[in-house]
C-alpha cells in the first residue's frame, strides 16, 4: 500500500515575501462547490489552489480508478479512457472556474 502523505511544500508569499509550509484548508461555497486554499501566517493573504464540485470530484474518483486498474495490467483500451475521463476533467475544472471567477 502506498503511503499518500504528500512532501511539505515551501512557498513564499507574493505579498510579503514570508516563507512558510502549505496547509492546504477547504471551505464550502455552497452548491457542492468546496473551493481549496491556503494563506499566509503573516499577511493573511489568501491564495486559491482549486475549486471542485461534485461533477469534479466523481470524475477524479473515476479517474483515479480508471489509473489504478492501468497500472495492474496497462491496456491501449485502458489509456483511451483515461485520456477521455481527464479530457473531461479539464474541461468540467475550466467551466467551474469560468462561472465563479
Ligand atoms: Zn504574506
Amino acid at each position: 500500500m502506498k503511503a499518500r502523505i504528500q512532501p511539505v511544500k515551501i512557498v513564499e508569499c507574493d505579498k510579503c515575501g514570508k516563507e512558510f509550509s502549505i496547509k492546504v484548508k477547504v471551505k464550502k461555497l455552497g452548491k457542492g462547490i468546496e473551493q481549496s486554499y491556503f494563506k499566509c501566517p503573516k499577511c493573511k493573504a489568501k491564495y486559491e489552489v482549486a475549486r471542485t464540485n461534485s461533477n469534479t470530484r466523481r470524475l477524479q474518483k473515476e479517474l483515479n480508478r480508471l489509473q489504478l486498474e492501468y497500472n495492474k495490467k496497462p491496456s491501449e483500451k485502458g489509456y483511451k479512457k483515461i485520456s477521455k475521463k481527464r479530457e473531461e476533467l479539464r474541461k468540467e475544472m475550466l467551466k467551474l472556474n469560468e462561472r465563479l471567477g
